[in-house]
């Protein structure tokens, strides 16, 4: 079998066994990645840099230098790290962020291409790129989702073996569920952030994006943990996650929220298809029962307060003055005029208008309307996963209401865009974890994904179930024809 379509554990075992060399494995992704590069477009940058450096001997390392593809916010030292903005073309980070030292040290290999993604992850399908947009593998047409879109459509069209992402409404498992791989947002704290370039701080995750759930499980042990570099990361003991890929839910108790189901704007197969998957998992000992978040309708304008408010904030060190793009000095040009040309240059439409969204939401006279009600609203949404999980193991949704969307359908409405996340934001919101895998397949044969969700710090569950589920159903082995692509 070719090595792009085999996941990281497969391949380990190989190296393990002396059958493949990490110099073999850089060298037939490469390639796979200049076949396919034209019409998937899941790197940027490619032909700039190889797309993967062995520099170190990684022979008796955890991860034998298998490669990994990393989202363009995540530093990388020396290695172009652009958040696909304008703004900060040419910005190369004098540091790695603590995800990628730790992956170092494991022995990844870490790819020197970035993956492509809506400019500081604003967005959900990858189409707000100043790189311009990535393609989804499975209907070249359609987008992969967004912001982590490169990384989902890499992966799924074996341009990587597994890729690094961000998810701060739901940038991992929507483009996984888009593309047919496996998306894994961990706890709020238990990944550290240090060296992500800030989209909303108190929303921001790292997660893996791979080909199944025990490469996931691989990743989140490497990743996971506390870090003094992070005054957000939890000091909580971190377990070995593949030690929860047991195919057993037998009694696990799961809730199924109303508000995720029958509401408007799902897509009836999508819906059919995740009811054939609690089918499955309910034949495999699972017991199901609805339940109500109440305060789920209200998911959407809250995120969009304080992720804009948070990104407002965060976007102001890009000034034209410390980091990238820095227009042509104009005679007697002052500095206000400086930061003006620089900001009106760098920056696209969606992160100008979500600086505007967020400075108003926290102006002298709107902060209390707004912003501080919008987080007494957070409050409630929690408190509702709160509840739930006091009967509950986890609960089971679909990871979005839509399977992937026409490049151009949505662009021209950003609220139409931003209604694409309603079932992935209120994790976010909550700080809790949640996967996307594969469930199944539309009539037009494009990826379902089915979302689970349980209580901060409980990884261990999700990974049950979800690894449960895959065995059964197998969905993670399909293939998209673009794979045939030469
Ligand atoms: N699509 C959401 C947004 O545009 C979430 C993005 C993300 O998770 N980075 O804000």
């Amino acid at each position: 079998m070719p090595i792009q379509n085999q996941t990281c554990h497969e391949l380990l075992k190989k190296a393990c066994d002396n059958k493949l060399q990490p110099e073999e494995i850089a060298e037939q992704l490469t390639e796979r990645i200049l076949q396919s590069h034209k019409s998937i477009k899941a790197f940027v940058r490619v032909g700039d840099t190889p797309c993967v450096k062995l520099t170190q001997d990684n022979t008796n390392s955890l991860l034998k230098g298998i490669p990994i593809a990393i989202k363009d916010n995540i530093c990388t030292k020396d290695a172009l790290t652009e958040c696909c903005s304008n703004i900060l073309k040419g910005f190369l980070p004098p540091y790695d962020a603590t995800v990628i030292s730790k992956l170092k040290s494991a022995g990844a290999a870490i790819m020197s291409i970035k993956t492509n993604m809506d400019e500081f992850a604003f967005g959900s399908s990858t189409e707000n790129s100043c790189f311009g947009p990535s393609h989804n593998p499975w209907d070249l047409q359609r987008v992969p989702g967004g912001s982590s879109g490169g990384s989902a459509a890499a992966v799924a069209s074996g341009q990587a073996i597994m890729a690094l992402g961000s998810d701060t409404g739901g940038s991992i498992r929507q483009p996984a569920s888009f593309c047919g791989v496996v998306g894994f947002k961990p706890t709020y704290g238990r990944v550290s952030r240090y060296g992500l370039i800030a989209f909303a701080s108190s929303l921001d995750q790292i997660g893996p994006i791979t080909r199944d759930v025990q490469d996931a499980a691989l990743i989140m042990n490497i990743i996971s943990g506390h870090d003094p570099m992070d005054a957000t990361s939890v000091e909580h003991p971190v377990t070995d996650y593949t030690k929860s890929l047991i195919s057993d839910v037998k009694g696990l108790r799961i809730a199924l929220p109303k508000e995720y189901f029958h509401s408007q704007g799902i897509d009836t197969e999508v819906e059919n298809t995740v009811h054939i998957a609690i089918k499955k998992l309910k034949e495999l000992g699972a017991k199901f029962q609805e339940v109500s978040l109440p305060h789920t309708k209200y998911a959407i304008p809250v995120y969009y307060i304080v992720a804009t408010a948070e990104a407002s904030s965060n976007l102001s060190r890009f000034d034209g003055v410390q980091y990238g793009l820095r227009p042509d000095q104009e005679k007697r040009q002052s500095i206000i005029e400086m930061f003006m040309r620089a900001r009106g240059q760098g920056f696209g439409e969606e992160a100008k208008r979500r600086i505007m969204l967020g400075t108003f939401a926290l102006s002298h006279g709107y902060y209390d309307a707004y912003y501080l009600r919008a987080l007494k609203v957070r409050t409630l949404i929690k408190n509702d996963f709160d509840k739930i999980f006091k009967d509950f193991d986890c609960i089971l949704t679909p990871t979005s209401p839509t399977p992937a969307f026409k490049i151009g359908e949505k662009s021209q409405d950003p609220l139409k865009m931003y209604l694409s996340d309603v079932y992935t934001i209120s994790a976010n919101l909550a700080g809790i974890p949640g996967i996307s895998v594969p469930c199944g397949f539309t009539q037009q044969g494009l990826p379902v994904g089915l979302q689970i969700l349980a209580k901060p710090f409980a990884e261990e569950i999700i990974f049950r179930a979800a690894y449960t589920y895959e065995q059964s159903a197998e969905w993670h082995l399909q293939k998209p024809n673009t794979f045939a692509i030469s």
